[in-house]
């Protein structure tokens, strides 16, 4: 028994919320990678997990006594058109165990075999899209951004067919929850308002117990997944990561990032930037994940409406006001990410402004995000009067405006305040050419040294790791990988 007490509350919601499906045995599975100190924060036990019955496990080839493997139903709007019904096509949520905090944490396996919700896919997934999902989902984690984790990642011994033949595997993600604003939706588009009420008590229950105090406990959800949302794509922007796919359906209401598909951080800072192959109208833009985010959050809100509507003349004019919040919300965390990324302390009226400056210049003078600031992150670029590396002469005028703007609030320890600045400028991000380069390695030449160690960079991102200069390296033109397919 990988744990003591493993069990599957989504099972105790009505029928219509699942389907009870085994994963489909697969050939030879091998393990790729175990996440060991995920595995120690989820109590499991590690010789367990390490050994045949773990492997077992994590393939879908044998599945222990506790679990109890069920595939969710859910709609979405994709790209803006909604679904009635989409669901787990190629996932299953196995069980949950109590974490070392206290929270129910659930385990998935993605890429175990068809379900009732497969419709024409094959209910698999390709090795390179569980690599990416497993280094970035961790890589988010060490950023310190609430995301779904990857417990493991194994190869089937079998080929998916995608446009070629594929080598196969599994990724074993664990989310505080895996509800999404597609599965309100899809209670909703069915005027099933017991079924709505029943998932949303179950939500508040698991997410937002606090929620259940209040007088209006839906209002109070809807408020809770709003904020969020909201501080979940400031943490995204602030980074550089572009989901690509910000379909109903992909978007947790625990304000876990979840389902890495067509991700990616970018380098060069470009507000336009998109990594989707699909998404050829930019919805998914880096610059509009923060109105996509409130498209979707009105889409939950107008799902919720029939119990909104049930708890007082004033829940429908609050919800409204919760939805108008967002902006709120994500304002605030967004600029004061920013106030801390450029080590300013207390605020300013023209700090805005100078946010905007410095990105303008990144923008027209195609600097690298990432880079940037950490390049300001340095005693002597705080201090000046020097350029600091990697930034062009055109800059000087913004860095003695926001030199000044650093002198006039704070302690004047600067080098305790570029310390901190480096605390929320990561050195390392997952950069698409070398997550590409790392995928490549391990499909054509099973060589996984690459995923090894840039899962290892990646889990300290705030640490210069000496020798890992390569990490830090901006693609040459022809390193550019511009799409990325999931
Ligand atoms: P996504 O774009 O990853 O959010 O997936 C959208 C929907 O397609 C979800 O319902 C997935 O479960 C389903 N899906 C994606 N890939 C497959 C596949 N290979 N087989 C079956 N269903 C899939
Ligand atoms: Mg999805
Ligand atoms: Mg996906």
């Amino acid at each position: 028994m990988p744990h003591s007490s493993i069990r599957q509350g989504y099972a105790t919601l009505p029928s219509s919320f699942y389907t009870r499906t085994q994963p489909t045995p697969v050939a030879r599975p091998e393990l790729i990678a175990l996440n060991m100190p995920l595995a120690a924060e989820l109590g499991l036990d590690a010789a367990w997990l390490a050994g045949p019955q773990g492997l077992a496990m994590l393939a879908g080839n044998q599945i222990p006594q506790g679990m109890d493997p069920l595939a969710t139903v859910y709609a979405g709007h994709q790209f803006g058109h909604f679904s009635p019904q989409l669901g787990d096509g190629r996932a299953l949520l196995l069980g949950e165990v109590e974490d070392r905090n206290g929270h129910m944490r659930e385990i998935a396996l993605k890429g175990s075999g068809p379900t009732a919700y497969s419709r024409s896919g094959d209910g698999r997934a390709a090795l390179g899209p569980v690599l990416r999902e497993y280094l970035l989902s961790e890589s988010m984690a060490a950023l310190g951004i609430p995301t779904t984790r990857a417990l493991a990642a194994v190869t089937t011994g079998e080929r998916v067919y995608r446009e070629t033949p594929l080598p196969g595997a599994i990724v074993a993600r664990v989310a505080r929850s895996h509800i999404r604003v597609g599965t309100f939706q899809f209670f909703a588009a069915r005027q099933d308002t017991q079924g709505l009420r029943a998932l949303a008590d179950f939500a508040i229950a698991r997410l937002y117990p606090q929620a259940a105090q209040d007088a209006q406990p839906y209002v109070a959800l809807l408020q809770a997944v709003v904020a969020a949302q909201a501080a979940l794509v400031a943490q995204w922007m602030l980074v550089g990561f572009i989901h690509g796919v910000m379909n109903t359906d992909n978007m947790a209401i625990s304000g876990e990032t979840i389902d890495y598909g067509p991700c990616a951080f970018m380098d060069t800072y470009n507000p336009a930037t998109v990594f989707s192959f699909i998404d050829k109208r930019g919805r998914y833009a880096y610059t509009n994940q923060p109105t996509i985010a409130l498209w979707n959050l009105t889409r939950f809100a107008e799902a919720l409406l029939p119990l909104l509507a049930e708890e007082d003349g004033q829940a429908i004019s609050l919800a409204q006001q919760a939805l108008e919040a967002f902006h709120l919300h994500f304002h605030a965390a967004y600029f004061a990410g920013m106030r801390a990324k450029l080590g300013l302390v207390g605020d300013d009226e023209g700090d805005e402004t100078l946010f905007k400056t410095l990105l303008d210049h990144m923008e027209a003078e195609k600097m690298d995000m990432t880079n940037t600031f950490r390049a300001l992150s340095h005693e002597e670029a705080l201090r000046g009067p020097g350029l600091p590396a990697g930034l062009p002469a055109s800059t000087s005028p913004w860095l003695a405006r926001w030199r000044a703007r650093v002198a006039q609030q704070g302690s004047a320890d600067y080098a305790a305040r570029a310390s901190a600045m480096q605390q929320v400028n990561p050195c390392y991000i997952p950069r698409n050419h070398k997550v590409e380069a790392m995928i490549q390695a391990a499909v054509k030449q099973h060589d996984y040294a690459p995923f090894r160690e840039m899962l290892s960079v990646l889990a300290t991102p705030y640490v210069e790791q000496p020798g890992m200069e390569g990490y830090t390296a901006p693609p040459t033109p022809d390193e550019v990988v511009p799409y990325t397919y999931c």
